[in-house]
């Protein structure tokens, strides 16, 4: 079960505590080539691969890992949950997710039939457009620019798509917007709970050229193969970021679970770079 945080303070406590099982548990599991455990989204133990090939330095990311047979790993199985969590069994609300192509939207939709799923396919087309991706039909949406009509939505959801949105407050206004009073936002970024503010690593500027602020980083992208640039780390101010755009109870949740499979990415720089399972909530 999620355990919720509101500052930074509280959070560096509950790291202190799990720190000593957190690195033993990942040690052991780093070194394991499959690991058994219980999938929220299967609904039972089953085998997870740990290392999905993406590597942090030279030990493998365990967010990206800790694949289950249905094909989700550690991130999607928690970002599934978190959903899962929302929605009770009679709620006949509206949800979308800002992705179409991936497995979890697959998961999500045979749950959800009603969930809305879009991609951002490319730049300068109208949100809410259909455009062809792979041989599908992808909706695409802009998170500064969503289609949605105002106060259309009870849930929106973003996983790891924040960082690559130089525009990032203007895309909590969007959220904002489209949801309806006391609907959520649920989402995962880069989230470094040593950092007060974001780092930012690049920028646009007025000429639409981008400039380096540190070594460029690419995330792994759906649609463009040469990946995605991260122009942000985020930390605790955006949480203050989120409740300046309006929401309220915005609040940070950790689900550390072994079984689960629910770890920490394994970064080699525990105090810069170690990304617990965290989710952020938020409520218009
Ligand atoms: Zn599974």
């Amino acid at each position: 079960m999620f355990t919720w945080f509101r500052e930074k303070h509280d959070f560096l406590q509950y790291v202190e505590e799990i720190k000593p099982y957190q690195l033993a548990a990942e040690r052991y599991l780093s070194l394991q080539r499959e690991v058994r455990g219980y999938c929220a989204v299967c609904q039972g133990v089953r085998t997870f691969k740990v290392n999905s090939g993406v590597y942090l330095g030279d030990c493998p990311n365990l967010r990206e890992g800790l694949i289950c047979e249905c094909g989700l790993s550690n991130r999607n199985r928690l970002i599934y949950l978190a959903i899962s969590k929302e929605i009770n069994s009679d709620m006949k609300g509206q949800l979308a997710i800002l992705e179409r192509t991936s497995v979890l939207y697959q998961k999500l939709k045979e749950k959800y039939p009603e969930i809305i799923g879009s991609e951002y396919v490319g730049e300068g087309m109208p949100s809410g457009s259909f455009q062809d991706v792979c041989g599908i039909k992808v909706r695409h949406e802009s998170i500064t620019q969503l289609s949605f009509g105002s106060s259309s939505l009870d849930l929106i959801v973003h996983n790891d798509v924040l960082e690559h949105v130089f525009e990032y407050r203007k895309a909590f206004d969007e959220l904002y917007r489209v949801l309806k009073k006391e609907g959520c936002l649920i989402f995962t970024c880069p989230f470094l709970f040593m950092l007060d503010r974001e780092l930012q690593r690049a920028r646009i500027l007025e000429d639409g050229s981008i400039e380096f602020l540190m070594d460029p980083e690419y995330h792994g992208d759906p649609i463009r193969p040469e990946g995605a640039l991260t122009f942000y780390h985020f930390g605790w101010g955006l949480l203050k970021d989120l409740t300046q755009c309006g929401f309220t109870d915005v609040k940070l949740g950790v689900l550390y679970d072994v079984f689960s499979g629910f770890v920490s990415s394994n970064h080699p720089d525990y105090n810069y770079g170690n990304m617990l399972p965290i989710i952020i909530r938020a409520v218009k």
